[in-house]
């Protein structure tokens, strides 16, 4: 990545589990990072794929890290399927929403109502409540032929526990085995859709929009299918053992965010292309 590229970002989109912290572990490095952005000017949002929490239990779980944001700078795909549901299906209300309490909370709270007897489209997240009735209901509106949408791909979530964390992908699957029909759409990383909002919201281009994560097939995959800049942060676990059949580079490679910083700040602290050489 070049100079000019660095000083042109006028946002920084983060992936959250192994780019600022590992699990409950802060990373050193990430409030001096914060701070470095927040100094700078430069707008910052968190992105996780994980719709079985709520926007509030994240923000809950960065304030106990001494971050302290906004809602809007938290942004998951339960937020991305509220903005492509209000964008590309105007005046539905009523889903069929496989999902946990906190993702139909925070979907009724967005004028999103779950409904078993006429839903307009179906929904299916990452449901760690999920019972044999609901998953057979969901398969049943799937077969009718309603618009249906995953929020996000992920097949399994990580975990350090002694069990495989079923994700929204595998229940996915398993309901295309029954019906013989996969998600209309997927969202969350990485369809460019996850991004794309952001930058509007925003009003800026994709290219001046950082996004920063430690996995190519989600993170880096995410920032080049949306036409942003790119940062990859050492994931010592996965590293060499997934994304390796990927055909994507990061535009910038680091061990992690405290070398980033140092190269963004050696980069604004150089003078910018337009005024390079008319100093007096
Ligand atoms: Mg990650």
């Amino acid at each position: 990545m070049t100079s000019a590229q660095l000083q042109r970002i006028r946002h920084v989109v983060m992936d959250m589990d192994g780019t600022i912290y590992r699990g409950a572990t802060l990373f050193e490095w990430t409030l001096p990072w914060l701070d470095f952005l927040r100094a700078r000017d430069i707008g910052f949002t968190f992105l996780t794929n994980n719709s079985s929490k709520s926007r509030q239990v994240y923000l809950d779980k960065l304030a106990g890290m001494g971050i302290a944001v906004a809602p809007e700078q938290m942004y998951t795909s339960t937020w991305n399927t509220i903005d492509v549901l209000r964008r590309d299906y105007p005046g539905c209300q009523r889903l069929y929403l496989l999902g946990t309490p906190s993702l139909q909370a925070e979907m009724a709270a967005a004028g999103f109502v779950h409904d078993d007897v006429a839903p307009e489209v179906v929904v299916v997240g990452f449901d760690t409540d999920l019972t044999y009735a609901r998953l057979c209901r969901t398969a049943y509106w799937i077969a009718r032929g309603l618009p249906y949408i995953a929020t996000h791909p992920d097949v399994i979530c990580p975990t350090d526990e002694a069990t495989v964390l079923v994700d929204c992908g595998a229940v996915c699957a398993c309901l295309a085995a029954a019906t013989l029909r996969s998600p209309d759409r997927v969202l969350g990383k990485p369809n460019p859709e996850m991004l794309w909002p952001i930058a509007e919201r925003h009003g800026l281009q994709s290219d001046e929009v950082l996004m920063i994560g430690d996995r190519l097939q989600t993170d880096i995959l995410l920032a080049v299918r949306a036409g942003a800049l790119s940062c990859k942060v050492a994931n010592p676990q996965e590293d060499g053992v997934y994304g390796t059949d990927l055909d994507v580079t990061p535009d910038l490679v680091v061990e992690h965010l405290g070398e980033l910083h140092a190269r963004l700040a050696e980069a604004l602290a150089a003078p910018t292309p337009a005024t390079s050489g008319s100093a007096p």
